[in-house]
């Protein structure tokens, strides 16, 4: 995960790791390696550059000049500004509704489907909860399909609705079929469009305004970069969502979009996904995160 950005970040400590002395212009070049290093991870440059300014100040104004490992040091700011970057530390997961209602958003192909049957799994594994998984996507009667096939390999229920061309009254349905199932957790997976698109938007709107859910999650495929957090500011815009899920760790992904999500809607990445399999699931962890992509 992250390789090209790990080994450009271990670059660009190169020139002051193992120094016993360092001077300004040694963490102004050091600080400039970074600032390429995540540019090219496709962070957005206003987002590097403030991100570098904040090491060098930091860097600067502590002893790390002085020090007798300054480029230890300098690995520790750099840790505990990307750890800031992604949020500081994790966040609250809200399942304390009965039923509670997690209502999924994205685009086409970002992996909410999936990411759908992995949280199911999850609540039910790790948390156990007893899930009921709805398909609303009212155009695609494969993606109905794909999720009976997840919900089957995990041994979740599925809701769905073939006939009904209206995503609100689904989601209504599924809510007393859950109180009537005794499910403590209802999950949504809405439609989605391959661009970010009015009739999607308003149709997700509706199903929020309708069932009033306990978290709204913007699944977004990691391997976007820079578009998928222009994707997640113009979902915020309009559902205000509660958490960040990201898909496709698994691959080569440079970095970007984890590393400035948050920073663009101020949400914070709740789940991070890595595979196909119903078990790569995991909460996202900002310091863990920082740690590994510094090694
Ligand atoms: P949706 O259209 O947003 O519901 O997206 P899907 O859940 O159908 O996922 C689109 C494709 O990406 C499918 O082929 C999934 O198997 C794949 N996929 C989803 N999540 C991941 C992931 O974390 N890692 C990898 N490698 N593939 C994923």
């Amino acid at each position: 995960m992250f390789n090209s950005l790990s080994e450009k970040l271990e670059s660009a400590f190169k020139n002051i790791k193992g120094e016993g002395r360092i001077s300004e212009l040694n963490i102004a070049n050091t600080v400039k390696d970074i600032r390429r290093a995540l540019v090219d991870a496709d962070v957005n440059y206003k987002i590097a550059k403030e991100f570098t300014d904040k090491v060098k100040e930091t860097a600067l104004g502590s002893k790390v000049l002085l020090s007798v490992n300054p480029g230890q040091q300098m690995v520790k700011i750099v840790q505990d500004e990307l750890t800031a970057l992604m949020g500081g530390t994790e966040s609250e997961f809200n399942v304390t509704g009965n039923p509670a209602i997690i209502l999924i958003a994205g685009l086409q192909g970002s992996g909410k489907t999936t990411f759908s049957g992995k949280l199911a799994n999850y609540l039910k594994t790790k948390k156990g909860k007893s899930p009921l998984l709805v398909a609303a996507d009212i155009y695609r009667p494969a993606a109905i399909d794909q999720l009976e096939v997840l919900g089957g390999q995990i041994g979740v229920d599925v809701y769905s609705e073939r006939e009904n061309k209206d995503a609100v009254s689904i989601a209504q349905n599924a809510i007393k079929e859950a109180r009537s199932k005794n499910k403590n957790v209802i999950i949504i997976d809405t439609a989605g469009r391959l661009a970010v698109d009015e009739v999607m938007m308003t149709e997700v709107a509706n199903v929020k305004a309708a069932v009033n859910p306990h978290e709204i999650l913007f699944v977004v495929d990691s391997m976007t970069g820079q578009d998928a957090v222009n994707t997640a500011a113009a979902f915020n815009e309009r559902l205000d969502f509660s958490g960040v899920v990201l898909t496709k760790l698994d691959g080569d992904t440079r970095g970007g979009a984890a590393l400035s999500i948050k920073y663009t809607v101020n949400k914070p990445i709740k789940f991070m996904s890595s595979g196909e399999k119903m078990d790569t699931l995991d909460v996202f962890y900002p310091e863990r995160m920082a740690q590994r992509i510094l090694g």
